[in-house]
């Protein structure tokens, strides 16, 4: 009536929360039964809670239908507080089983659940004790009273007048507030470097500072590791953070082993980070994205790996979309897709192979001839464990029963993942937790995705032994952990309002009101309210502070790890007050303000840290902070003199700050891209016959020739992106778009230009080698669904159309030359351009006659280019000048009477025309263009763009620094008249990118 069962199959956090409820109940030792019971009792419900009957009823029934089928399954099968509960059952009915034990001692921890103390009870020990926190509130006194019985003692306090800081917080924090308010108790008469109150920017620093300080202990106090302590209020992710932090061997080559209480998550380590990857893929049916993540880690067909640059080509490149939340049944296609490329790509490299070295074929596929082959030796290797993964993938999609289908993820693991080396082996760990699950009937009915997502969830549960507790290593645990625990010093990390103590959080299951009225009701009842999880963390704030034997410090972060802002904890604040510092006039506030805590506390407490971090700072990031802050720029600060030798080394200060002072300084240097006789031995394209340049390349050095430098010269690819699944993206479809072309025009080019045929019928069969060329890119690129597909292919259509009627509606009647005109194969053409000769090589897309002369075209897939009549750029325009400079020489010295980009538009003038004295024009500025290109290349000069605009898009904004362009422009402005750099200034204006064709 209350709860709703149908949402259980596909809410989990419901699940859980009900779950979860049902274990607190539990521990305090109620029974489905004690609900019904109590149900009628409050029939009408309470005051607070009308609906409490129906909750009671509801929970019961579920927590009856859970015991039922879990117990008649596997009557082992006990929650920790059944089996306490249980065992309380059997001594209360023969106490003798405890005799063994002999005279038992018992330390009950904070807040003792019902079910704990029923057993402890049930043991009848001599003697009892409770650890006790502060502050003491009712809800405690309640529990003690519960849990020792009227008569009980106070632990003898140390009786000695407070000495230090530290003895102070000891006697005072979280005391009486009567105690706290005595005029006449001891208080600090300053810092005396027992407690130190810190506050830093955001979670890094605040870790770089537990670091620097624990250093300290070690270094300077001697504190052997162990006796150090660093608490934090969660294990999740700042346990981990830390140690790898301490542990890093950036402490002059000194890490500092960490043990951490409770381990590490399992995820976190390379082979459960590599189990948890898998599953994952299983579980979203080989998405394109998971699963190029995860082929790097498979084991090929030969030696070595896949790069992550590798898998995305192989993915993307075959046409894999993977499975999306609607289809996930795509999944099944991976291995069938990678078979299927291959086959097409060995077929391509074969035929490739038979064909003569001066076949114009084999110069057209020479392009794509080296990435082609790269691609099959990639999916050849990956092919035979992407079968296995899909086979596996198939099963899940299949529905196996979480018996069957653990095995097969485990042997796949096994047999075809690159496991890192363990400890910890994530698979053992989680095969050794399902093993028992496995065996029941309901681990039967989680089939599929079900039971790849119990597996995914089971696996992030589980944690790792970081170090063991007693070794020479610096404890990091929670208050929790700390608990019954000495140390010499202590580090109270995460104090900020909302962490420690978390903020309250009500069950929603079973509200505060319903635990307090059902406490109320049921003797030795003790349900946790949110207030009574706020007071024990509270208390174990206690407990750690006053773990401290010597010195304690108090950290806090102005960011948490979420990113959220917050204040000081409330534990800071009576830090302060229990030591009650004097102020500057020597007046003593009972309770600080703000600024008080701030100018008397956690003030000097910062800038000691902060003289500490100056003088040695404790890792990398800090020094870095350092040398980021050092006001002159030249490192006054000091720094590991590793940083700074050899002078020259790739990640020297040294060579760094020189980077810097150049870019200050007029001259054109060497970090502005001018390389000089440095630089003599690079092989570049463009200067000799071996290698020619490409139009493309040529685009690209006149728009940057650092971007040129860095792409082309030294192959630095930025990271390939992922690729749009509903429409084919460029340069894909530029690509594209030439193929269809060219098919179209090679078949029926000379037929075309005789008009053999009416537009309709052209463009009928330009329709069918679309869909010809369509269908074989499907083998290449990834489109997700039958509605994408069959938009790219209209669009396709479209375009292709615009394209012919283009050519059919110009009006010049042309005798058909060629389609994709291949020059500088195998030797560069010479191109006479200012000042030299420049070796260019490339295709031309269209290359006919016209009575007039020659025609040159260039087919266009992006946006049309308006164009004034003098406007001419050299990146927009360096193709088809390169073109109209090349084609005499391909036709046997014809002159060229008409240079042409068409454009696929669907309506007006789709040409943009170069003729007569614009022609002249263009040419005359592309020999002035390249001969610059040449000499630029000539001297070993790369300088960066000085248009900004060209680098909002560019990849190597990380590289040049985002005022790598006024850099550049003010350098050029400042360049001697006539020089190369002077000449590249001049050509630059803003020009929008061009399409990739
Ligand atoms: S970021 Fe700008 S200056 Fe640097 S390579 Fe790219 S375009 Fe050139």
């Amino acid at each position: 009536a209350y709860l709703r069962p149908e949402r259980l199959p596909d809410t989990r956090s419901y699940a859980e929360a009900i779950a979860r409820t049902v274990g607190d109940l539990e521990t305090a030792g109620l029974s489905p039964a004690d609900l019904r019971v109590a149900a009628d009792a409050a029939s009408g419900g309470i005051d607070k809670d009308p609906v409490l009957p129906h909750r009671l009823q509801d929970i019961a029934a579920l927590w009856e239908a859970a015991d039922a089928q879990l117990l008649r399954e596997n009557p082992r099968l006990r929650s920790p507080a059944g089996l306490l509960l249980a065992a309380a059952a059997e001594l209360e009915r023969e106490p003798g089983l405890a005799a063994p034990f002999g005279d038992v001692f018992t330390l009950l921890p904070l807040q003792p659940t019902s079910a704990l103390l029923r057993f402890i009870a049930a043991l009848r020990p001599r003697a009892l004790g409770l650890l006790a926190g502060r502050p003491e509130r009712d809800s405690w006194r309640k529990l003690r009273d519960a849990a020792l019985g009227a008569a009980y003692e106070e632990a003898a306090e140390d009786g000695k007048p407070p000495r230090t800081e530290l003895d102070l917080v000891h006697r005072y924090l979280f005391a009486a507030p009567e105690e706290l308010a005595r005029r006449d108790r001891p208080r600090s008469s300053g810092p005396d470097g027992t407690v130190v109150l810190e506050q830093h920017p955001g979670v890094q620093q605040e870790i770089d500072a537990a670091v620097s300080w624990a250093m300290e202990e070690v270094t300077e106090r001697r504190t052997p590791l162990e006796a150090i302590a660093l608490v934090v209020p969660d294990r999740d992710p700042l346990a981990g953070l830390l140690a790898a932090a301490l542990e890093r061997a950036d402490k002059g080559g000194q890490p500092l082993p960490a043990y951490v209480a409770g381990g590490l998550p399992l995820t976190d380590a390379p082979g459960g980070t590599l189990l948890r990857q898998l599953l994952v893929a299983l579980h979203e049916g080989l998405e394109s994205e998971r699963t190029i993540a995860l082929l790097p880690h498979l084991r090929l067909g030969g030696p070595g790996h896949l790069s992550v640059a590798d898998a995305r080509k192989v993915v993307q490149g075959s046409g894999v979309v993977g499975g999306t939340p609607g289809n996930l049944a795509r999944a099944r296609e991976l291995a069938d897709r990678l078979s299927d490329r291959e086959a097409q790509l060995r077929t391509f490299l074969e035929e490739t192979g038979r064909l003569g070295e001066d076949d114009p074929e084999k110069v057209r596929r020479s392009r794509g001839l080296k990435d082609a082959s790269r691609l099959r030796e990639s999916i050849a290797a990956v092919l035979p464990a992407a079968e296995a993964l899909t086979a596996l993938a198939a099963s899940v999609l299949d529905g196996t029963p979480l018996p069957k289908l653990w095995p097969a993820v485990l042997a796949f693991y096994r047999d075809w993942c690159l496991i890192p080396p363990p400890p910890p082996d994530a698979a053992r760990s989680l095969d050794e937790v399902l093993r028992e699950v496995s065996a029941s009937s309901i681990a039967s009915k989680l089939r599929g995705r079900d039971a790849v997502e119990y597996l995914l969830s089971t696996l992030e549960t589980l944690r790792h032994p970081h170090g063991r507790h007693g070794e020479p290593r610096v404890f990091i645990g929670t208050g929790a952990d700390v608990a019954l625990l000495r140390f010499r010093a202590v580090r109270v990390m995460g104090a900020v309002e909302g962490v420690i103590p978390g903020a309250p959080r009500e069950d929603p299951i079973l509200p505060d009101a319903a635990r307090l009225w059902l406490n109320e009701r049921k003797p030795g009842c003790l349900l946790a309210t949110s207030a009574d999880r706020v007071l024990r963390e509270t208390h174990e704030v206690f407990l750690a502070a006053t773990a401290a034997s010597e010195r304690l410090a108090m950290s806090a972060t102005r960011q948490w790890v979420d990113g959220t802002e917050h204040e000081l904890a409330g534990a800071m604040l009576e830090t302060a007050v229990a030591l009650g510092r004097p102020g500057d006039g020597g007046e003593r506030e009972l309770v600080p303000s703000l600024g008080s805590l701030r100018r008397l506390y956690v003030g000097p407490g910062n800038a000691e840290r902060a003289r500490r971090e100056a003088e040695q700072p404790a890792t990398v990031r800090s020094a870095l902070r350092l040398v980021a802050r050092a006001d002159d720029g030249r490192g006054a600060h000091a720094v590991h003199p590793a940083w700074l030798v050899p002078a020259d080394a790739l990640l020297s200060l040294s060579r760094l700050r020189a980077i810097a002072a150049e870019r200050g300084s007029a001259e054109l240097l060497r970090s502005d891209g001018f390389l000089g006789p440095l630089a003599a031995g690079l092989a570049l394209p463009g200067l000799a016959a071996e290698r020619g340049i490409s139009a493309s390349a040529l685009g690209v050095l006149l728009a940057c020739p650092h971007r040129y430098l860095l792409d082309s010269v030294l192959s630095f690819k930025p990271r390939e992106e992922r690729l749009s699944l509903r429409e084919v993206d460029q340069p894909h479809y530029g690509s594209l778009v030439h193929r269809v072309v060219e098919r179209f025009f090679r078949a029926h080019g000379e037929a075309f230009c005789r008009r053999e045929r009416t537009l309709a019928e052209w463009r009928r069969i330009a329709d069918e080698a679309a869909d010809a060329c369509f269908l074989e890119f499907l083998r290449e690129y990834p489109l997700a669904g039958d509605g994408a597909v069959e938009a790219q292919r209209q669009r396709l259509r479209r375009e292709v159309g615009y394209l012919v009627r283009a050519e059919w509606d110009s009006g010049t009647r042309l005798t058909y030359g060629n389609v994709e005109v291949s020059f500088g194969y195998p030797a560069a053409v010479p191109l006479a351009v200012d000042g030299g000769t420049l070796h260019v090589q490339g295709f031309i897309d269209r290359l006919d006659r016209a009575t007039v002369g020659l025609v040159v075209r260039d087919f266009k897939t992006g946006k049309q280019k308006a164009r004034e009549e003098t406007d001419v750029d050299p990146v927009v325009d360096a193709q088809i000048g390169l073109y109209a400079l090349v084609a005499p020489g391909l036709m046997g010295g014809e002159k060229v009477a008409r240079a042409a980009y068409i454009y696929p538009v669907a309506v007006g003038d789709a040409e943009r025309a170069f003729e007569g004295a614009e022609l002249e024009d263009l040419l005359r500025r592309a020999r002035e263009w390249f001969g610059l290109a040449r000499e630029l290349l000539a001297a070993r000069s790369f300088p960066h763009t000085a248009d900004a605009k060209r680098c909002n898009y560019c990849a190597f904004q990380a590289v040049c620094g985002t005022d790598g362009a006024a850099v550049s422009q003010r350098k050029l402005a400042a360049a001697a008249p006539s020089s190369v750099a002077a000449r590249f200034a001049a050509i630059q204006r803003a020009t929008e990118a061009d399409d990739a064709d």
